[in-house]
């Protein structure tokens, strides 16, 4: 529009926290020295006159059980001290239940953004599509998108009436609708869609680079993402940069004009954008990912230490004591390593589900038992096993129940959940079952060393989330056959270990 003067405009971003609101052993990120950098670089940019904004790619839920038993308050909280503009809602937002969620944007004091989440009966949205930011001058609309994979993979005795549309059409419309009522300077998508190079997305739903081609021009100026938990940056072919470590240099994708930005995971960077706005062209003039205390191999931090900021320190310090003394203690004992990595849980049959599974059966009496492997979230190291282990393993607070029912309905049933292949989390993990394919056709399945008989009664353990159609399972709940229990499959390994230690692996 008019010629003016240049305007600059500061994009700091991170994503994927997934509940790492404090440092690790080592005293690698957290958030208290994240503040103490935020406020530094708002500060800079303040004394340069320039607009600053803070954004989060979304997954603030799961990951370490100090927050997930405190349902990610303190992450929410230091959040909003740390002065978030706005966040996308990621598909771990839905590892509660919705009031839980709810509960969460109040913690939050800033919007939690999804323009493509809608209700299924009016299409009407669930929540706030976007928000407007006045800093310097400037108008920034920032619209948030969430990955459509979140209607496969959360949990769908949460996910309610709640569908998840095409991304690129929304952020055409709702952008469209912004512009038609306000003179905005500056478009931002704030996703949780994963960032796959040259948009090979593999068996994922379509990410970033999909949305930055198939928009049209002029839609978007940048995405600032998460999702795919990486430092999203290229070489100058525009291939992912194999170089790329902490405190190297990092430049962010281009697609059909449209910045994207990713910074890692956990808070483990802060990413920063600045921008040179002069009639209306928008110029990138420097990006970084800015370590938050990383070490290197060598045990020492790659950039200068960043002292944690004190205010941070007090508002968290409680939650990290509160959530240590609950999981402190040995629940059990285990004489090996129980292998829970995702590349042997979605690949075979492991020792670790094996104990899983076998805890569940106990648990309601099942004669065998069945869950996806991408429900296994850790390993267990031999030695002691404290209650932080298991909820390392179980993050997801899902129910264990029972399935009862007759030979010729559960042989249906094995017929689709033996077939999901490896390397998906639907991926099966059984115990108490036997079974072969010949000529494609499911055969000989044995319930615990005896052949399936289509008339006898069988008891089958199975989690809430894959009872309710998580991964793709034939939904079970509204079955007559049916029984949930309340008790968590964090409770049930526990209770198991603390029964049956020492547990041998070698007899799993
Ligand atoms: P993100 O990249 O968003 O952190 P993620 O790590 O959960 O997502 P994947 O690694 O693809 O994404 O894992 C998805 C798998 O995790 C699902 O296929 C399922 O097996 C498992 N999973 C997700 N949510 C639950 C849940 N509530 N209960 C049990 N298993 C779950
Ligand atoms: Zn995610």
């Amino acid at each position: 529009t008019s010629n003016r003067e240049a305007q600059y405009l500061t994009v700091l971003h991170t994503n994927d926290n997934h509940g790492r609101f404090w440092h690790n052993e080592k005293g690698e990120y957290g958030m208290a020295a994240r503040k103490t950098l935020i406020d530094r670089l708002k500060n800079q940019a303040d004394q340069n006159g320039h607009a600053v904004i803070l954004l989060s790619g979304g997954d603030i839920n799961t990951g370490i059980p100090e927050s997930d038993l405190q349902f990610a308050e303190p992450d929410f909280k230091g959040m909003s001290l740390l002065g978030y503009d706005a966040m996308a809602i990621g598909n771990h937002e839905f590892d509660n239940p919705l009031h839980v969620l709810e509960k969460q944007q109040q913690w939050a004091n800033f919007p939690l953004l999804s323009a493509n989440i809608l209700h299924a009966n009016d299409r009407s949205h669930a929540y706030q599509p976007y928000t407007l930011i006045e800093k310097q001058g400037l108008k920034i609309a920032v619209v948030g998108l969430t990955t459509t994979d979140t209607a496969k993979i959360a949990n769908p005795e949460y996910l309610g009436d709640l569908v998840f549309v095409d991304p690129a059409e929304i952020v055409e419309s709702t952008v469209a609708a912004i512009k038609a009522s306000h003179d905005v300077n500056v478009v931002i998508a704030v996703t949780h869609m994963g960032h796959y190079h040259d948009a090979n997305f593999g068996i994922n739903a379509p990410g970033d680079v999909t949305l930055a081609r198939s928009i049209a021009p002029d839609t978007l100026d940048m995405i600032i993402g998460g999702h795919s938990q990486e430092p999203v940056c290229v070489d100058a072919q525009g291939r992912q940069d194999k170089l790329f470590a902490p405190g190297k240099a990092c430049k962010p994708d281009k697609q059909n004009g449209v910045w994207i930005m990713q910074a890692h995971e956990w808070g483990k960077y802060v990413g920063k954008a600045e921008f040179k706005i002069e009639n209306g062209i928008k110029t990138l003039i420097s990006y970084e990912l800015i370590p938050v205390n990383l070490k290197n191999n060598n045990g020492e931090f790659v950039n200068a230490y960043i002292e944690p900021d004190a205010k941070m320190k007090a508002l968290l310090q409680p939650y990290q004591a509160f959530g240590e003394k609950k999981l402190k203690g040995s629940v059990g004992f285990v004489d090996g390593y129980l292998d829970g990595k995702r590349n042997t849980v979605r690949f075979k049959q492991s020792k670790l589900a094996s104990l899983i599974i076998k805890a569940q059966m106990a648990a309601v009496g099942a004669d065998f038992g069945l869950i996806s492997g991408g429900g296994i979230r850790h390993s267990i190291e031999a030695g002691d096993v404290s209650y932080k282990d298991i909820l390392k393993v179980h993050p997801f607070k899902n129910r264990i129940t029972l399935m009862q029912w007759q030979g010729d309905e559960l042989y249906k049933y094995l017929n689709t959940v033996t077939r999901f292949p490896p390397d998906s989390g639907a991926y099966l993990q059984y115990y108490g079952l036997s079974f072969d394919y010949s000529d494609g056709k499911l055969s000989n399945v044995m319930i615990n060393g005896k052949p399936l008989d289509f008339n006898a009664t069988y008891k089958m353990s199975i989690n809430s989330y894959n009872a309710s159609g998580g991964d793709g399972y034939p939904t079970l709940v509204n079955m007559a056959g049916y029984k949930a229990t309340n008790l968590t499959d964090a409770q049930v390994l526990k209770q198991y270990l603390q029964t049956y230690s020492p547990i041998k692996v070698n007899l799993l």
